[in-house]
């Protein structure tokens, strides 16, 4: 085969590769754990009102009115837009934190000398480096969700992945890739320093732990029914666990179109985060959500391929001719 016809290849099949990737969120692994959750609560709910249906599973975990929404099949579209774009496009411009060690590695060497670390490769030593990454990783992510919402500007980017009416796994695909490549980039600058850092200091000891080749910590937490975050099924953890880890139900919320629920639950991983910055909250029950950006002005035009892509891009310019237009009169 050419070459130009695999590296088509390639491209063409890159949003299938997120599924059969077992470090990617979205790999069969993950979604396999959160359908055996979603199938444990369906049980549950149905032994609580005593009944067992086995025969409406299906139609429970596959609900028509998820799968037919306009917001649901944007998602679909859009997702395989988007993955053949990263693939074919922009996918090469993100910061990988590869280079970044590599580089920070050879900053501290020329500023300090040759590395020259004392410590012994040690599971304890493996144990912190793994979890400090998790917690500078899970760190950026939530200062960066936290910015997107807080920043007009960057809002405007955000509003595609708030824009889902309905959620299904595919919904954590469903960000633009302005956001993409910023929050990869700034997570790859940052990893990639303290890794590096780590590198430099204990040399063969800065183990990262690893399980289906990501970090401990954050497979675990992907392999907790993660996808269900995306999802109509409702799993909400002990209030005080609330506190510590999000949970799908904190994720809903978040998703939420209710004024009480707005910028609530930023949180990728640890919830601590979101309770020092008094941003966190707690559902006590089950909660009746509608989801979306709930105004009128933006109802239904975001659910097409095209509006997902290109309204951000309206939405900044109509900004800036604001902004300039009131400097004017002033
Ligand atoms: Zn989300
Ligand atoms: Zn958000």
């Amino acid at each position: 085969m050419s070459e130009t016809l695999s590296q088509i290849l390639e491209i063409v099949l890159a949003p299938f590769r997120h599924f059969t990737n077992p470090s990617d969120r979205l790999s069969y692994v993950y979604l396999a754990t959160a359908l055996m959750v979603a199938i444990i609560v369906y049980i549950v709910n149905q032994a609580r009102e005593g009944r067992l249906n086995a025969g409406g599973l299906v139609r429970w975990l596959l609900p028509r009115e998820v799968l037919m929404h306009p917001s649901c099949q944007a998602d679909f579209a859009y997702f395989f837009v988007v993955r053949i774009l990263r693939a074919a496009v922009y996918g090469s411009v993100v910061v990988s934190s590869a280079a970044v060690s590599a580089m920070t590695v050879s900053g501290l060497t020329s500023l300090l000398g040759p590395s020259a670390p004392t410590v012994e490769p040690n599971i304890w030593v493996s144990i912190a480096v793994t979890l400090t990454i998790v917690l500078v990783l899970d760190f950026v992510l939530w200062f960066m969700h936290y910015v997107y919402h807080v920043v007009p500007f960057l809002w405007d980017y955000h509003k595609v992945h708030h824009s889902a009416e309905v959620m299904t796994p595919i919904t954590a695909a469903r960000m633009h890739p302005v956001e993409e490549i910023s929050n990869m980039s700034v997570a790859g600058v940052i990893i990639g320093t303290v890794y590096g850092a780590f590198t430099y200091f204990l040399g063969p000891a800065a183990i990262q732990l690893t399980l289906l080749e990501v970090n401990i910590f954050l497979a675990a937490f992907f392999l907790a029914a993660f996808n269900l975050r995306h999802s109509h099924v409702w799993v909400r953890y002990p209030v005080w666990l609330q506190h510590i880890l999000v949970c799908p139900a904190q994720h809903h919320i978040h998703h939420s179109t209710a004024r009480h629920h707005w910028d609530k639950n930023m949180g990728f991983i640890f919830a601590f985060w979101d309770w020092a910055a008094g941003t966190l909250y707690t559902p006590k029950e089950k909660e009746e959500l509608t989801y979306g950006l709930g105004t009128e002005e933006d109802g239904g035009e975001w659910h097409s391929v095209r509006a997902l892509m290109f309204r951000p891009f309206q939405h900044s310019a109509d900004r800036i001719r604001a902004h300039f237009a009131t400097r004017r009169a002033r």
